[in-house]
């Protein structure tokens, strides 16, 4: 299938998926996962009209960044290593992946450093697989509260990500357990604003994480297709 192809099936399957949810389409919006994909794949996601650019590690990024950091808005995805952030800081715009104080501390620091506001999302492990990161959902309203009081950090939302499923209905506890925690936080009023977004769903799961709530998809092999191997 062409990319072009590829964006017209998802957009379909995104808009049947609103359509059951009794969700308007345009509350969802779709991060292109490139991290399979080379700097020439990468600018063909951006000639597409795809605006919304997702990395997971800056080692791979970087060179993509160099070259095509103007266009469209980064996102940074994976887990993000303290010593990396004063490589994306300033450079992406959401970072999908606070999982931890320290994460926050050196993200509040290096923010200040370059008079910004730093979006992020707060990863929380719903499911409690050994294997993912994330603050486990006792954890979430005392991390919240504590790092709505940095002044250069932005809660957006919170984001996870379900375990792989033959059958993706499987993971619908798992979205369905993120949007509840949202709502949670939101009526304790933990934060400065509301929560708004949820970051989930993936190319075997994102019309459940639609259907529960998913304010960001991030799509890669599905939308953006693969073409090398990452690690
Ligand atoms: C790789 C990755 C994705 C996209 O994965 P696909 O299954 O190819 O859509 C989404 N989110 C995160 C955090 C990822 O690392």
């Amino acid at each position: 299938m062409s990319l072009e192809a590829r964006i017209q099936h998802v957009k379909e399957r995104i808009e049947a998926a609103c359509q059951r949810a009794g969700r308007a389409k345009e509350d969802v919006r779709v991060i292109a996962v490139t991290k399979y994909v080379s700097l020439e794949a990468t600018e063909s996601v951006l000639d597409h009209g795809l605006v919304h650019i997702g990395e997971n590690r800056w080692q791979n990024a970087e060179h993509k960044w160099n070259a095509l950091g103007n266009r469209g808005v980064w996102h940074f995805i994976g887990h993000l290593q303290t010593n990396k952030v004063k490589d994306v800081i300033g450079k992406f715009e959401y970072i999908h992946s606070l999982d931890r104080m320290s994460l926050a501390e050196e993200l509040e620091k290096k923010a200040a450093l370059l008079d910004l506001r730093q979006k992020v999302f707060v990863q929380v492990n719903v499911s409690g697989e050994e294997s993912k990161y994330g603050l486990s959902p006792e954890q979430l309203p005392s991390f919240i509260k504590k790092i709505s009081n940095f002044p250069h950090i932005d809660i957006v939302g919170l984001m996870t990500m379900a375990p792989f499923e033959g059958n993706p209905e499987e993971t619908r506890p798992v979205f369905k357990g993120l949007r509840e925690l949202r709502d949670e936080i939101n009526a304790q009023g933990l934060t400065r604003e509301p929560l708004k977004h949820l970051s989930m769903g993936m190319s075997n799961d994102f019309e459940v994480a639609i259907e529960e709530g998913a304010t960001w998809v991030r799509l890669g092999s599905i939308l953006v297709g693969k073409e090398e191997e990452s690690r």
